[in-house]
């Protein structure tokens, strides 16, 4: 069957990565989670001391960039690829609410969108991608054969989001969260360079009442009906 790309973009914590995820196991196509290069960017700018609560050397994280080498490396127990900055699997460390708090600050920046961007189109050169972030749709894979614009209210996603950290033994609360998921929103809305906005031709589910299995068969027949079709 001819492998098509497959862009998913959102709001934050509405279960891109997961849906990503189901469709590339489902297709046999590589998954890329963009959040987490720019995560793992972030993490770099916190261990060098380039960014604190008060804090921002933007300049000195744009001269470090040729020195931030971002890697995906397939853990075949859990079935996706995981995080590598410079040989260093990082998966664990990016996903805590500091890394968060950081990383749509260090996502503003045109000089890091750039490198992350020109890195994502060339994964996704031979198609058999589902790639998930805030600008696949409009920036990285306009000619996407299916766009999804994930949406869910902010309550959803910080209940979604409090949980899941919970359960990895973060010491956080549900405000805390609620606080990240609205900031990340507006700054991702409202930065100058690639804002979040859903693409034209891209299909907008409000995932706020579905389960992630109604979710899943939605965007498949979408994916049926295109590859029949092309
Ligand atoms: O997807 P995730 O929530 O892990 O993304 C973390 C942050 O990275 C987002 O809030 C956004 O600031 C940034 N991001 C982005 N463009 C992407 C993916 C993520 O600006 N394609």
């Amino acid at each position: 069957m001819k492998k098509i790309t497959i862009a998913i973009d959102g709001f934050s914590s509405t279960g891109k990565s997961t849906l990503a995820k189901q469709l590339a196991n489902h297709l046999g196509y590589i998954y890329v989670d963009t959040g987490a290069m720019y995560r793992a960017v972030a993490f770099f700018a916190m261990q060098n001391g380039y960014i604190s609560a008060s804090f921002f050397d933007k300049e000195t994280l744009i001269n470090s960039l040729p020195f931030i080498r971002l890697e995906f490396k397939f853990n075949p127990d859990l079935g996706f690829g995981e995080m590598y900055l410079n040989d260093t699997n990082v998966e664990t460390q990016i996903r805590t609410i500091e890394v968060s708090n950081f990383v749509s600050k260090v996502a503003e920046i045109s000089e890091v969108r750039s490198k992350l961007v020109e890195q994502q189109k060339q994964m996704g050169e031979n198609k058999g991608i589902v790639m998930d972030g805030r600008d696949i749709g409009t920036v990285v894979f306009p000619d996407a054969e299916l766009k999804i614009f994930m949406t869910a209210s902010a309550t959803t996603r910080a209940e979604r989001r409090f949980a899941e950290l919970k359960q990895k033994g973060d010491n956080v609360t549900y405000e805390e969260v609620l606080k990240n998921v609205e900031e990340r929103d507006y700054i991702d809305t409202h930065r100058e360079d690639s804002p979040l906005v859903m693409a034209e031709d891209a299909i907008e589910i409000d995932n706020s009442h579905l389960t992630r299995e109604e979710q899943f068969e939605v965007v498949l027949s979408l994916v049926s009906e295109i590859t029949k079709t092309n």
